[in-house]
């Protein structure tokens, strides 16, 4: 059986392979362990193995789990990847480093609240619905740029753009019409590509990329 190290080592390798193969550089990519519905025991192995930047989903979950943690590592990144609710900026400007699910101007509205009120800024990816799926978060392709002007008008730091992709269906064109939308809009940070499909997404220009089961096992 691998160990959390072997598999971490392994996610690590890969990331390198895929970045090589794009003439990029390994340390290019932030590979962010998603720990959504596993507890501390299965995350303590990744972090005395080196991993340092986490992601979860859901901000009670996460409040539940990882001031603990954090306590024990100061040197942990959190990152939410998952649907923030207005009502909940504020929990989630006090415990993440990052948040990648900035997707309408009601959250814009409510996180620059929440970061003026913390004194905290939390750089953000806004997410973007790539496949204009119904059932999907992410700020519809069109609304992007009045959903980018806002954010600055209201002073968030945006550092690039986040998708989830239509599941089963070739990733890689909207990877590249992500890594497009970016440059187009003039920001660096590409947070897509999860265990299925990371090293498409290096490959095409990912700056995080969301790893949960190939690092943690299947979630129940
Ligand atoms: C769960 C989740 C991931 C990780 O998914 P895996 O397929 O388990 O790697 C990545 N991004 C988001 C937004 C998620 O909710």
């Amino acid at each position: 059986m691998s160990t959390p190290a072997d598999l971490l080592a392994d996610i690590r390798h890969r990331i390198a392979a895929a970045a090589k193969l794009a003439r990029r550089k390994a340390d290019a990519v932030t590979l962010v362990a998603v720990s959504k519905t596993h507890p501390a025991e299965a995350i303590e192995p990744l972090i005395h193995a080196g991993q340092r930047v986490f992601g979860e989903n859901r901000v009670q979950e996460a409040q539940d789990k990882w001031p603990a943690l954090i306590e024990r590592h100061p040197s942990i990144e959190l990152h939410l990847v998952g649907q923030l609710q207005s009502n909940k900026a504020e929990d989630a400007v006090r415990l993440f480093d990052c948040i990648h699910s900035l997707d309408r101007p009601s959250l814009v509205k409510a996180l620059a609240k929440a970061m003026d009120k913390a004194d905290r800024r939390v750089p953000c990816f806004v997410q973007v619905n790539i496949g204009e799926e119904d059932q999907k978060g992410g700020c519809p392709i069109d609304d992007l740029p009045a959903l980018l002007e806002q954010a600055g008008d209201a002073g968030l730091p945006v550092i690039g753009l986040m998708c989830v992709p239509p599941l089963e269906v070739e990733p890689a064109p909207y990877f590249a019409l992500m890594a497009k939308m970016a440059a187009d809009n003039g920001l660096t940070g590409l947070s897509m590509g999860m265990s299925g499909d990371f090293e498409t997404a290096v490959t095409l220009g990912a700056t995080h990329v969301r790893v949960g089961s190939a690092l943690f096992g299947a979630r129940e």
